[in-house]
């Protein structure tokens, strides 16, 4: 019977192990970087951007924080929107049951938020900065601009992502041609949170 189970198990091990390997590419979609932030809408704050686009698809926003005394700026972008929106919010806003605050945006304080209808309606969470002029020069200002509600792109290099295709290049492309960092998020309906590596 034991060996039976052992048997089991090792088709299970190998099998899980062949599907990783054959979806090389699922593992390679997450940047390593580090991001981290915790938001509950409970406490409102429903004007920002942030929420139109972690409620809807198609439509994405930057997003940002300032330390200010006794917590933070929440200034979220959109596309086509003149001002930027600007929202006080305190620490207790960034934590849920007593975790300790982590706040982390990327590269350099900023991020872009959406889903996409062309992947199901999937939430992504992208680093603002050009992730090839990043590579290229290891500096951390080039942050990318909207170039229409889809797409972004890099005054310095003229590369264009497509937010709805995942971020990849998809005008002004050279040789290198990195996709946008993605980071690890969940959405729960009141609850957002960026948890990556
Ligand atoms: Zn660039």
């Amino acid at each position: 019977m034991r060996k039976k189970f052992f048997l089991f198990y090792a088709f299970c091990a190998s099998a899980i192990l062949c599907f990783m390997g054959c979806k090389g590419e699922v593992v390679d979609e997450y940047t390593t970087h580090v991001a981290s932030f915790r938001f509950d809408f409970q406490y409102g704050h429903t004007q920002s951007y942030l929420y139109p686009a972690l409620n809807s698809t198609n439509y994405f926003c930057f997003f940002s924080t300032n330390p200010i005394q006794g917590g933070y700026d929440l200034v979220t972008e959109a596309y086509g929107t003149k001002e930027k929106n600007v929202e006080h919010i305190t620490e207790a806003v960034l934590t849920k049951s007593g975790r300790a605050l982590g706040l982390a945006l990327g590269l350099n304080n900023g991020l872009i938020v959406g889903r996409s209808s062309l992947q199901d309606g999937e939430l992504y969470v992208f680093d603002r900065q050009c992730p090839n002029c990043f590579n290229e020069t290891s500096q951390k200002n080039y942050p990318l601009k909207f170039q229409s509600s889809f797409n972004v792109i890099c005054d310095h290099c003229k590369r264009e992502y497509g937010l709805l295709n995942g971020g990849v290049v998809v005008a002004g492309g050279k040789e290198a041609n990195e996709k946008l960092l993605r980071y690890r998020a969940t959405y729960s309906g009141t609850y957002f949170q960026i948890s990556n590596p």
